[in-house]
């Protein structure tokens, strides 16, 4: 019989632009990762996803790897009871793939599929910086904003999977229609392309961040605007602190419907700004009630490669191979 040492989980987060692939351990140690490119012209992402996988299976029997079965996490909503993709804005060819059943025939393994940011949760609960926390939310930022909640120890999913859709709160009553249907979203200000739409419409010409795309108002993005805040630019300054209230005040709605002891932030524009915490702990403390204990903040520690591990975790949860503290 195998030891635990032994035993993995394959991972997998699909994304709006990358799918990242790994062998997690049961102490969280990733093996053969793979990053692929989700959209590529004439292929389908399911069957591609399908391929990288067996060739990671395939090294692992090779390697005399027990694997016990396959996380996937994937944007949208997600019906982890059944195993669909509801919905899925950015990759609409995953509409209605019941990517469960399609991998568990495929491999012959049980499989669980979970919205991506609710398995991110999930991973900082089990690896990450929730170690041990019962009640934490989770603010994933990078070009788009998803969310994830915890609470008693368990993943929020709600009665319809779409609980934490942080990025569709309504900040703005008479801001603009979103994708999901309403109006004044959250995700059109907090967001790395939130933040790169207002400065193309906001920032005069000759600004220091539009110098950095060359004047080109379509190149910019919010790594721009960041860069040129960094160096005391008075127009991202200025659209970094509209930025910054705005995120604020959804942390601190979040914080009164659900009152948690941390607040981790993670995704790719925090990974790349680490200075955002303080900034949203200033504004949060803004729109916040005057009590002098906020719960903790905390930037994720998970790098790209780490987004298998969400998955990953989702699976020993529920196949009940890790019982959370
Ligand atoms: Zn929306």
């Amino acid at each position: 019989m195998s030891d635990a040492a032994e035993q993995y989980i394959l991972g997998i987060d699909i994304g709006a632009s990358r799918t990242s692939f790994g062998l997690v351990s049961l102490e969280g140690k990733i093996f053969h990762p793979e990053i692929i490119t989700s959209k590529v012209e004439g292929k389908l992402l399911a069957d591609r996803v399908l391929e990288v996988a067996a060739g990671i299976l395939d090294r692992a029997k090779a390697e005399g790897k027990k694997v016990l079965g396959i996380g996937i996490g994937c944007p949208g909503i997600v019906n982890s009871a059944e195993g669909m993709v509801v919905a899925a804005g950015n990759l609409p060819e995953l509409f209605g793939a019941r990517l469960r059943d399609i991998f568990a025939q495929k491999f012959r393994l049980p499989v669980f599929l979970e919205n991506d940011v609710n398995a991110d949760a999930v991973g900082e609960m089990v690896f990450g910086v929730a170690r041990g926390q019962k009640n934490f939310v989770v603010f994933s930022l990078g070009t788009d904003l998803g969310g994830g909640i915890v609470a008693d120890g368990r993943l929020h999913r709600g009665a319809n999977f779409i609980a934490a859709e942080f990025g569709h709160l309504t900040l703005d009553l008479s801001g603009r229609q979103c994708v999901c249907g309403g109006y004044g979203c959250a995700r059109e200000y907090v967001s790395g392309a939130g933040l790169a739409d207002r400065g193309r419409e906001e920032l005069p010409i000759g600004s220091l961040a539009l110098q950095m795309v060359g004047g080109d108002r379509e190149k910019l993005t919010s790594k721009e605007i960041f860069a040129a805040w960094q160096k005391g630019d008075p127009d991202a300054t200025r659209l970094v602190d509209e930025f910054g209230k705005r995120f604020g005040a959804l942390v601190a709605n979040v914080m009164k419907v659900l009152d948690p002891e941390l607040v981790v932030l993670a995704g790719g524009v925090c990974r790349a700004v680490p200075e955002l915490v303080n900034l949203v702990v200033r504004w949060t403390r803004h729109y916040y009630f005057p009590i002098p204990k906020l719960p903790e903040f905390c930037l994720s520690r998970f790098t790209k490669e780490d987004a298998v591990l969400g998955p990953a975790a989702v699976f020993m949860i529920e196949h009940k191979i890790h019982q959370p503290k």
